[in-house]
């Protein structure tokens, strides 16, 4: 039998709503799932992971058999586990520490045991449908475990591994109680994959010194196995930004928002609600600049897009209260019967209205305290069709390693940052062409597709090599 290729993440491509009884599934548009799409869709190839609700048991056969038309297996979680799991080990401990926020980090024992039985419970599932000479890629932070436990159960398969989050040094990633057992979790892979050499090089590190394994160039031997550690920069679907130059509802959006912003420079925030994020520092900083430069009063306006995210965690709480304060000072300070300083959303938008943001804003301020890639510097880049616009980008963020051409910015500046709009604000028309030019055929180039063809080529040339010594 023809081998096949599977991808695991935490959740699956989908968005399934239950309406009148029925199960409704629609198929996600994010860009990871646009690129991977080019795998999971074709032949017996699939995806597993987790369909985004609690299904009750007796109605699982059946959201399994809408899943299996469109490739999908699903591992269903009751609320216990995406609780512990998810929600305890990934996002309270592993997100703050592979941010760096090693404070918000939160070592609950049980939410432990749920990371190993949810992790064995995805094991077994990829168990039932993996083949000796399949191939595996498992994605992200959630399931760390995964590589080795599909390892001990097929030893003949290969396995990649992407992490889409920063991997922090090894003096922030050793705080972690159960660190060995991440790391060795890890070892299981034989193409294990990052967004920058940096993460690759805290690896490297982090690898040697918290297990018996030693490593030279890229590779790490455990235990007389081979582990291939490279860069992989993730890229967006560049075309989609692209084309919605032609759509009419683009056009009105534009239009009404041009209208309504009639000389004023609009600068554009666009995050999930976090902490990683440096959203307090960034409205900070647009203060600063009301404050220092009057002659900017009424002319500038802020545009900020927080989409909600994780709320029920008390530090998300308590930053979605700061935001909500220190905009409505800045506003309360600075505003005019005709001029606003900050508009801000708590909410998501359709793709139509980013768009529409992205191809009008004057500036893009993207100045996370830690981020793996962001993507959003990269749509924003995308979608200026006609080279004008200008980038100020954190050199926290993953995208500063290729976005050279952005004005880069350590975002605990709070002055830094505050020059750089103003530079942005001043720059000439041939200057930002020449800066928006170079980005942009570097996004266009190393696209999502890119991506996913590389990491598969090199997965590919792994097994060979891996045949060859067998
Ligand atoms: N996004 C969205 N709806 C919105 C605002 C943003 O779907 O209302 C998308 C945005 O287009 C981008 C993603 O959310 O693709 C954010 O990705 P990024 O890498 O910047 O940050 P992350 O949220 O993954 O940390």
């Amino acid at each position: 039998m023809k081998s096949k290729t599977i991808i695991i993440s935490n959740r699956l491509p989908v968005k399934i709503v239950e309406q009148d009884g029925q199960y409704l599934l629609s198929a996600s548009e994010g860009g990871l799932a646009t690129g991977l799409g080019s795998i999971y869709k074709k032949g017996e190839n699939i995806w597993i992971g987790w369909p985004g609700i609690d299904v009750p048991p007796e109605r699982q056969d059946e959201v399994t058999r809408q899943l299996a038309q469109l490739n999908l297996i699903p591992v269903f979680l009751t609320a216990e586990e995406i609780n512990g799991y998810y929600e305890g080990f990934s996002n309270e401990i592993l997100w703050p520490v592979f941010h760096y926020m090693i404070t918000y980090a939160n070592y609950e024992q049980t939410y432990w045991d749920a990371y190993k039985k949810v992790n064995d419970k995805f094991a077994d599932i990829a168990d039932s449908h993996i083949q000796n000479g399949d191939t595996v890629w498992v994605h992200d932070y959630q399931l760390l475990l995964l590589p080795c436990l599909i390892r001990t159960r097929k030893p003949q398969v290969t396995i990649g591994f992407f992490q889409h989050i920063p991997f922090p040094s090894y003096e922030i990633f050793r705080l972690i109680p159960w660190r060995e057992e991440l790391i060795t979790g890890l070892f299981g892979a034989d193409l294990i994959g990052f967004h920058t050499f940096d993460d690759v090089r805290h690896f490297l590190s982090t690898a040697s010194r918290l297990s018996s394994a030693n490593y030279a160039d890229n590779i790490v031997t455990y235990q007389e196995r081979q582990i291939v550690v490279e860069a992989f920069p993730m890229g967006i679907d560049d075309e989609k930004f692209e084309k919605f130059k032609d759509n009419e509802l683009v056009k009105t959006h534009i239009k009404s928002f041009e209208e309504a912003q009639a000389g004023v420079q609009v600068i554009l925030t666009i995050d999930r609600l976090d902490y990683s994020k440096g959203i307090l520092q960034r409205l900070q900083a647009f203060e600063l600049l009301l404050q220092n430069y009057p002659k900017y009063q009424g002319h500038i306006a802020l545009y900020m897009i927080v989409v909600p995210s994780r709320d029920s965690v008390p530090q998300y709480r308590e930053l979605k209260e700061q935001i909500d304060q220190l905009v409505g000072n800045i506003n309360a300070r600075y505003r005019t019967l005709n001029w606003l300083p900050v508009h801000y959303f708590y909410r998501s938008f359709p793709i139509e209205v980013l768009s529409a943001l992205y191809r009008t804003a004057d500036i893009c301020l993207v100045t996370p305290m830690r981020d793996g890639m962001n993507l959003v510097s990269k749509e924003y880049v995308a979608s200026r069709t006609n080279d004008t616009g200008v980038l100020i980008l954190s050199e926290m963020a993953g995208a500063s390693k290729e976005l050279n051409d952005a004005l880069i910015v350590n975002p605990n500046n709070i002055g830094e940052t505050m020059r750089a709009i103003l530079q942005a604000l001043n720059m000439s028309l041939a200057e930002q062409q020449v800066r928006m030019r170079n980005m942009r055929s570097n996004v266009t180039k190393f696209n999502i597709h890119l991506w996913v063809k590389n990491f598969m080529d090199k997965l590919e040339e792994v097994k060979t090599m891996q045949a060859s010594l067998l």
